[in-house]
C-alpha cells in the first residue's frame, strides 16, 4: 500500500505516519531521510544533490524525484511505503505520480491530517524547551527553572519562537496556500483522499488513521 501524508506542521503527521506504517508493515520514508541516504551512499544523484546542498541551494524537484524513484524501487519498499513530506506542492504531486506510474505502483491513499489553527496554537503553547540543554517538555510553564538541568547555571524553560501564535499563524498560511492546490490536484486526478481529524489524544487520532487504511 502506498500512502502519501499531507498535513500542517504540528498536526502530529510524523508520529501518526510511523504508527500507520508499522500497522501496515511497511517503512515510512521522508524526503530528508532519502536524500541523506543517497548523499551518504555517494550515488550519482546523491552527489548531484550534495552539490546543491554544499552551495546552500535547494535541491531541485527533478533530482529529489530521481532519488525517490530509486528508493521506491528498493526491495524494502516492495510491500508499500508511507511517504511523509514528499508532496508539498502540485509539481511534486505530479512528479511523484509519474514516478509511481513508471514503477507500476499506484498511489493507494492520500491521508490528509486536518486541524484548526486554534487547536494547533493550544497544543503547541504547551511545549517548552530548556534554554541551556535544549530538553523539550510538554505541560510545563515558561519561566520555570529546569530543575534536572545538567548545565550550570541551570536553564530556564522557554517557548520556542516557532511555537508562538504568530509563527503558527504564518506556518498555517503558508501550508494552506501550498496544500489547497495539492488537494485539488489529487481530487481532480481521482485519488482516494482520507481526511483524518488530527485534533485530540494521540491514540484517538491513530485509531482514525488506522481505520482509513483498513487496520482499525
Ligand atoms: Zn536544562
Amino acid at each position: 500500500m502506498i500512502v502519501v501524508l499531507l498535513g500542517p506542521p504540528g498536526a502530529g503527521k510524523g508520529t501518526q505516519g510511523e504508527r500507520v506504517a508499522a500497522a501496515l508493515g511497511v517503512p515510512k520514508i521522508a524526503t530528508g531521510d532519502v536524500l541523506r541516504a543517497a548523499v551518504k551512499a555517494g550515488t550519482p544523484l546523491g552527489l548531484e544533490a550534495k552539490g546543491y546542498m554544499d552551495r546552500g541551494d535547494l535541491v531541485p524537484d527533478a533530482v529529489i524525484l530521481g532519488i525517490m524513484k530509486q528508493a521506491l524501487a528498493a526491495p524494502e519498499q516492495a510491500r508499500g511505503v508511507v511517504l511523509d513530506g514528499v508532496v508539498r506542492t502540485v509539481p511534486q504531486a505530479e512528479g511523484l505520480s509519474h514516478v509511481l506510474a513508471e514503477l507500476g505502483k499506484p498511489l493507494d491513499l492520500v491521508m490528509l491530517f486536518t486541524i484548526a489553527e486554534e487547536a494547533l496554537v493550544a497544543r503547541l503553547s504547551g511545549r517548552t524547551v530548556c534554554d541551556a540543554c535544549q530538553t523539550p517538555f510538554t505541560g510545563r510553564t515558561p519561566g520555570e527553572t529546569h530543575a534536572e538541568c545538567t548545565h550550570a547555571p541551570k536553564g530556564t524553560l522557554v517557548r520556542r519562537k516557532d511555537d508562538e501564535p504568530a509563527a503558527i499563524h504564518n506556518r498555517m498560511a503558508v501550508y494552506e496556500a501550498q496544500t489547497a492546490p495539492v488537494i485539488a490536484w489529487y481530487r481532480a486526478h481521482g485519488a482516494h483522499i482520507a481526511e483524518i481529524d488530527a485534533f485530540g489524544a494521540l491514540d484517538d487520532v491513530t485509531a482514525r488513521a488506522l481505520k482509513a487504511v483498513g487496520k482499525g
